[in-house]
């Protein structure tokens, strides 16, 4: 993982690079079973090189303490690595080439569980499903390859963006309630 950061920081695969300070590669466990994957980094994410370190990260860290896991236990990556320039959507291009990194993250961390923070990490994995309908909801596809190169049957769980919650009670509570559903969906994933 050590090496694949550094790569990732010498990165100017897109035009984001330029327009950001620094890359953000993602921050946790390398041997995390739950894998957190949201947008892009913020103005905060930017300055400080951590991803979900503003107003929506400090939301983040109360849902996972709500079902007693700790930043530490967990992997949290993004699906573009540079912050777009005034918080914009990432654009096709950009997720594009950002994506290898992500596939590369994914290898090594081998988490039983994906978590798509947000539509846009949710529909470069499943293009076809709206969050409104998804969100909550175990997704199973094969994706990648077990050690022994058969498809691996991956889990995943989608949630609304934190930030989406920041000033919408609804939105609060539904990601709440989303968010306990996380090691029941672990369970699952697991086999158990
Ligand atoms: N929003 C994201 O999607 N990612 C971050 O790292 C921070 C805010």
């Amino acid at each position: 993982m050590e090496n694949l950061n550094k790569e990732m920081l010498a990165c100017s695969k897109c035009a984001l690079r330029a327009g950001c300070s620094r890359v953000v590669p993602g921050e946790g466990s390398a041997e995390a079973e739950i894998m957190f994957i949201g947008e892009g980094p913020g103005k905060k994410e930017d300055e400080l090189g951590r991803p979900f370190v503003g107003a929506a990260g400090k939301f983040l860290d109360e849902m996972l303490t709500s079902i007693k896991l700790k930043r530490e236990d967990i992997y949290i990556a993004n699906i573009v690595k540079c912050r777009p320039p005034e918080n914009r959507d990432p654009l096709p291009e950009e997720i594009e080439a950002c994506w290898p990194w992500l596939l590369e993250q994914i290898k090594i961390i081998e988490p039983k569980l994906i978590v798509f923070l947000g539509r846009h990490s949710m529909n470069r994995f499943f293009p076809n499903e709206k969050i409104s309908e998804t969100h909550g909801k175990l997704l199973i596809k094969n994706f990648g390859l077990n050690p022994n190169g058969s498809p691996k049957r991956q889990h995943f769980l989608a949630l609304y963006h934190p930030a989406s919650a920041l000033y919408n009670g609804g939105m609060r509570e539904t990601l709440l309630k989303d968010f306990k559903k996380i090691p029941m969906a672990l369970e699952v994933a697991k086999g158990k």
